[in-house]
C-alpha cells in the first residue's frame, strides 16, 4: 500500500481537498480523503508530493491517430474547407511508415500528458495493434464514409473490416458514421444496427462548418463539389432540409449510447435537442480553431444541460494531443463557469460518455489507480494554473 500525499487532491466525484491523501493498493485506489483521515493508523509507504495537485487521468473522447504523423504539415487555416483540402492532400502523401511512426509518437505523448483513456477514431484499423499493446484504455470507433451507399445492408457487406472475428468479438470496438455530408441514411442505419447488436457506443462529426448546415438545408454547395470530385455524389440527392442534429434524430442516431463530435454550429434549438436525447457532445476547441471551424456555442450546451466531454481531433488540426489545452482554451475562453467544470469534462465526463466510469474518471475507492501530480505554485487562480500547468506537460504519473 502506498499513500500519495499533497497540498491538494482533486477527486473530481467531489470537491476539492486541501492536504489531501490517496492510498493506492496494487492497481486500485482504496482511499480517498484529507491526510489526517486517511493516514490514521496507516501502516504502509507514504509519498509526500508536496505543493501541486493529484488528479485522475485524462479521457480524450476523440482523436484521430492515424494522423499524427501529418503534425506541423496542415497550418491553421481561416477556412474549415480550406482545411480539409489540405488534410486530404496532406494525408495522401504519406508513406504507411510514417503513419504508423506517428501513431507510435502520439500514444507516447497522450500517456506523457496524463491521458489514461482515448476513444480513437480510425479508417483503415492501422491504430488498433498499437492501441492494444498499451499503455492507454481505448474504445476504437471505425469509421464508416459512404455519401452513395443507398440500399440497405449489413455493415460487414460493405466493410468487411468488422467481419472479421477478432473485431466482432472486441467489446471496445464500434462503428462510427463520418459525419451526415459523407453518409447515406442506409449507411447510418447500417451503423447504429452493428453497434446495436453490441456496446451501443457511437460516434460521428456534427454541425462543425457552415457548408454542412447549408448542404444539409438545400444540398449544394461545397459537398455537393466535394462529393462529386470523390465519385460520391448521388445526382438526386433530396437534401433532408434541416439542421444535422434534427437530421440524426429523424434517422434515430442519437441518444445516450451516440458521441457527437465539435457542434461548432448548434442553434439553441439545437442544444436543447441533444440535452432531449441524452446525446453526448465532445467538444474540441481548440482544433476547432485551428480548423477555421468556429467556436462552439458553450453557454447554450450549458444552459440546455448538453452530456459535454472533451476531446483534441488529430494532429492534423490541433497543435497537440493534450487535454489540459482544451481545458485552458474553455477556461480563458468562459471565464464566469468554474474551472472545475471543464476539468469534470476532461475526465469523469469522458469516462461516463465512453462507458468506462467504473474504471476510470476519478479519484474513488475501487477504480483503477490511473493518477498524476501536477506541481502549483499558489497563484490567485487556481484552474488556470492547473491547465496551464497540464498544458505545459508538468503532468507526472504516481504509482
Ligand atoms: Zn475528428
Amino acid at each position: 500500500m502506498i499513500a500519495h500525499v499533497s497540498q491538494w487532491v482533486l477527486p473530481v466525484s467531489g470537491p476539492p481537498i486541501r492536504d489531501g491523501a490517496v492510498v493506492v493498493k496494487g492497481d486500485r485506489i482504496a482511499a480517498v480523503g484529507p491526510a489526517a483521515e486517511v493516514l490514521t493508523g496507516f501502516t504502509g509507504l507514504i509519498c509526500e508530493h508536496g505543493e501541486g495537485a493529484i488528479l485522475p487521468g485524462v479521457v480524450n473522447c476523440h482523436v484521430h491517430l492515424e494522423f499524427s504523423a501529418l503534425a506541423g504539415r496542415v497550418p491553421p487555416q481561416e477556412r474549415w474547407e480550406d482545411w480539409l483540402e489540405a488534410t486530404l492532400a496532406a494525408y495522401g502523401a504519406l508513406s504507411p511508415g510514417e503513419i504508423e511512426a506517428g501513431i507510435a509518437q502520439a500514444i507516447e505523448a497522450l500517456r506523457q500528458n496524463g491521458a489514461v483513456l482515448v476513444g480513437e477514431v480510425t479508417n483503415t484499423g492501422a491504430s488498433w495493434p498499437f492501441l492494444t499493446a498499451g499503455p492507454l484504455a481505448y474504445h476504437l470507433f471505425y469509421e464508416c464514409l459512404g455519401f452513395d451507399l443507398l440500399s440497405t445492408f449489413d455493415l460487414p457487406e460493405r466493410f468487411p473490416w468488422f467481419g472479421r472475428p477478432e473485431v466482432a468479438g472486441t467489446a471496445w470496438i464500434s462503428a462510427a458514421a463520418h459525419a451526415p455530408y459523407s453518409v447515406s441514411a442506409a449507411l447510418f442505419r447500417a451503423v447504429a444496427a452493428w453497434n446495436g447488436a453490441r456496446s451501443g457506443l457511437q460516434t460521428v462529426h456534427l454541425a462543425e462548418s457552415q457548408a454542412e448546415i447549408d448542404f444539409l438545408a438545400r444540398g449544394k454547395g461545397f459537398f455537393e463539389g466535394l462529393l462529386q470530385r470523390r465519385g460520391r455524389w448521388v445526382p438526386d440527392f433530396p437534401p433532408p432540409g434541416v439542421s444535422p442534429p434534427a437530421y440524426l434524430d429523424r434517422l434515430e442516431f442519437l441518444g445516450p449510447r451516440t458521441l457527437t463530435v465539435h457542434g461548432t454550429q448548434l442553434t439553441a434549438a439545437d442544444c436543447r435537442l441533444l440535452a432531449a436525447t441524452q446525446t453526448w457532445l465532445v467538444l474540441c476547441p481548440r482544433a476547432n480553431r485551428y480548423t477555421g471551424a468556429g467556436t462552439p456555442p458553450v453557454p447554450d450546451l450549458l444552459k440546455a444541460g448538453v452530456n459535454l466531454a472533451l476531446g483534441t481531433d488529430s494532429l492534423a488540426g490541433n497543435w497537440d494531443l493534450n487535454l489540459f489545452g482544451e481545458m485552458l482554451w474553455l477556461h480563458e475562453n468562459f471565464p464566469a463557469w468554474p474551472g472545475d467544470l471543464w476539468l469534470r469534462l476532461g475526465t469523469l465526463n469522458g469516462a461516463l460518455a465512453l462507458r468506462r466510469a467504473q474504471e476510470f474518471g476519478s479519484l474513488t475507492p475501487g477504480k483503477q489507480a490511473a493518477l498524476g501530480f501536477i506541481p502549483l505554485k499558489g497563484g490567485q487562480d487556481f484552474w488556470g494554473e492547473l491547465f496551464t500547468a497540464g498544458a505545459a506537460g508538468k503532468w507526472r504519473w504516481l504509482g
